[in-house]
């Protein structure tokens, strides 16, 4: 699911992580290019290790 407005917060934080913002600041998951709260909980995020 994509909506413009999360397009553009996408957008915004990758300039503010490029620019120095800590990655846990993001309001939204480049990974799952949805808002971080939607996928705070998956595996990927609660659990690293679990991407190899
Ligand atoms: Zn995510």
């Amino acid at each position: 699911m994509t909506d413009q407005h999360l397009v553009e917060a996408l957008a915004r934080d990758n300039a503010a992580e490029d620019a120095g913002m800590h990655g846990d600041d993001r309001t939204t998951c480049w990974t799952h290019q949805c808002w971080a709260s939607d996928c705070a909980d998956d595996p990927m995020h609660t659990n690293p290790s679990a991407l190899r």
